[in-house]
């Protein structure tokens, strides 16, 4: 009962912020093909390959989907009311895995936005590993799923697509809540809010539980999550993404329009030694 009156208050909170669309997190943007843009992306190697290469990768995301799959069957002993038990997931490396554009841009020492419009318009993302068995475990539950992506809307119909290609339930019009004009997902929560009863979000960026996490600087990040410690793996289940996020937008205190030479210092800055 606690839990469930904190994640009210949390969902609750309706502060009117912004953020970014997760993808601008890769953003050192052009491609001009001068040496500092040639090498802005190889920071990312190593991420893109631990999620493409490495099995642990793979057993951390099936270790969230299981952990959800366990919240959602004890839902089931929860009085649900009048309101279908539902569960908000991003797509992101949440539901759909974008590592190969991230890769691709290595490979072509471009970043985004550069060739993002072909990944979308191409609509073959793979699902992350778990997160397939998960929807339509789901749906034998007899509960929903909406997707609350910040993918802009233009790229509707692609990704519904992706999502009935890849065999995924609730690939529908009234469960796909992209973004309009708005990058915090709060109003689109609201919508499910009004008919659902939410058990679980699941997403890889803080963004994807609460607004509270938005804007925040690192140590401020740091601080919500200690402050919501217990909500991990209870209501919300968080997927490993090392290539992009909020958690990098915090280095350059938001600001896209700096340079790859002044986000490299910054990374750097970041680091920890002894
Ligand atoms: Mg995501």
């Amino acid at each position: 009962m606690k839990n469930k009156k904190l994640l009210i208050a949390i969902l609750g909170l309706g502060l009117a912020t912004t953020l970014t669309n997760c993808q601008n997190t890769t953003a050192s943007q052009g491609n001009d093909g001068d040496t500092e843009n040639k090498t802005a992306n190889e920071h990312l190697t190593m991420a893109v390959l631990y999620q493409q290469q490495a099995a642990e990768y793979r057993a951390l995301c099936y270790q969230a989907f299981n952990i959800a799959q366990m919240r959602v069957e004890e839902s089931t002993k929860m009085l649900g009311g009048m309101k279908p038990k539902a569960v908000i997931m991003d797509i992101d490396e949440t539901v759909l895995d974008n590592s190969p554009y991230e890769a691709k841009c290595i490979l072509d020492s471009v970043s985004y936005p550069t060739a993002w419009d072909k990944w979308m318009y191409k609509a073959d993302a793979k699902p992350v590993p778990g997160a397939l068995a998960f929807v339509k475990f789901v749906e034998e539950m007899g509960m929903q799923v909406y997707y609350v992506s910040n993918r802009k809307d233009k790229y509707r119909k692609e990704t519904l697509q992706n999502l009935k290609d890849m065999k995924f339930p609730f690939a529908s019009d009234d469960h796909l809540l992209l973004k309009t004009d708005q990058s915090s997902k709060r109003e689109r929560w609201d919508q499910v809010l009004q008919k659902n009863m939410v058990i679980l979000m699941i997403g890889d960026n803080l963004n994807d539980f609460s607004e509270v996490f938005e804007k925040k600087t690192v140590d401020g990040r740091f601080e919500v999550t200690d402050s919501l410690k217990s909500e991990f793996g209870k209501r919300f289940i968080v997927l490993p993404n090392a290539m992009y996020g909020e958690w990098e937008n915090a280095f350059y205190e938001y600001d896209f329009s700096k340079t790859p030479a002044e986000k490299k210092s910054l990374r750097h800055q970041h680091l920890i030694g002894f």
